[in-house]
């Protein structure tokens, strides 16, 4: 039988790269794009001999012309950082509105499945907690966040209309904050700095007073729930992400703990419009995908803080 093929966009990146090589673990072809602007060519270490596996580079703001059958567009590509997007705002933008035009114009022309990787922050700073998927969100439209916050809910937008006007077999999948091996060490979100900081004995840095809460999902658990909503049958947007919910302050001492670090506080300003609290309900995905993450907390930091000291 003729392997599926499977097209990622972003597919260098921190979650595009774990999906790359689970795919190709389930017997999948994989084409990916990456225009390395934040993506790592280490990332794809593991499997760039791979027969199955092939590279190109190219930003996917741009056309896309791709020669040969696909079945399956997964629309990774985006800088997902806050810090990655206050840089490169317009880049961010243009990837979330161009890049899933694009990617979506590929999935017609190919009719192939698409998947859309939107985030939790079509939420914004959320007013109902939990989320659910049914909550239109609080964004400021103008603000340091919004570049972002815009385009995925811009890409949403364009996703469900290809749906609905072309018939398209559209997902759309709203990432909670996921961690794990393979974040760059300069990729500004909490995990990989505290887990960097501890390691090297600097002052870890929080921003505010870090009452502010957040809920990690470790990547293994996030890419089982992906590929669940690949081969689904369901349209909708699904939440995906780690329940259990903990305050900044919670998470310095779990690492500080898990490492074994003597490293001091060190509290910053509070960056514009970060959100207060974030929490999935993930209710949705427990139906119609039988999904829920397994990987305790504590057991996902120390596999990161093992693969970062390696
Ligand atoms: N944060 C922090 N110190 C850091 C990086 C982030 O206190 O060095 C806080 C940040 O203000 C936010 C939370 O940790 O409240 C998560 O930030 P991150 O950049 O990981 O992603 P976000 O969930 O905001 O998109």
């Amino acid at each position: 039988m003729r392997k599926r093929t499977v097209l990622i966009t972003g597919g260098a990146g921190f979650i595009g790269s774990h999906l790359c090589q689970r795919l190709l673990g389930e017997d999948y072809r994989v084409i990916c794009l990456d225009n390395f602007i934040t993506g790592d060519r280490g990332n794809l270490r593991d499997f760039s001999g791979n027969k199955d596996f092939s590279l190109e580079v190219r930003d996917v703001s741009n056309y896309i012309k791709i020669p040969g059958k696909i079945d399956y567009v997964l629309h990774c590509a985006s800088l997902a950082s806050p810090k990655d997007y206050k840089q490169f705002p317009i880049q961010t933008l243009k990837v979330g509105s161009l890049g899933t035009h694009n990617a979506l114009g590929l999935a017609k022309q190919k009719k192939a499945v698409f998947l859309l990787f939107s985030t939790s922050e079509v939420y914004g700073d959320p007013l109902e907690h939990p989320q659910k998927e049914t909550y239109w969100g609080h964004v400021n439209t103008i603000g340091e966040r919004g570049c972002y916050d815009e385009s995925k809910r811009f890409a949403e937008a364009i996703t469900m209309a290809y749906h609905r006007k072309h018939k398209l077999d559209t997902k759309i999948v709203r990432i909670f904050n996921t961690y794990g091996p393979k974040m760059r060490k300069n990729d500004g979100r909490v995990v990989p700095n505290f887990i960097h900081q501890a390691l090297s004995g600097k002052s870890l840095t929080v921003y505010g007073r870090g009452g502010q809460t957040r809920s990690f999902c470790y990547i293994d658990d996030l890419v089982e729930g992906i590929l669940r909503l690949m081969l689904s049958g369901y349209n909708l947007p699904v939440n995906l992400g780690n329940s259990r919910e903990c305050t900044i302050m919670q998470l310095v001492k779990l690492i500080l703990k898990l490492t074994g670090s003597q490293s001091r506080i060190d509290f910053r300003k509070l960056p514009q419009d970060d959100p207060q609290q974030r929490q999935p309900d993930i209710t949705r995905a427990k139906k119609i995908l039988k999904w829920e993450p397994v990987v305790p907390l504590e057991d996902g930091l120390a596999r990161t803080i093992s693969w970062v000291r390696g």
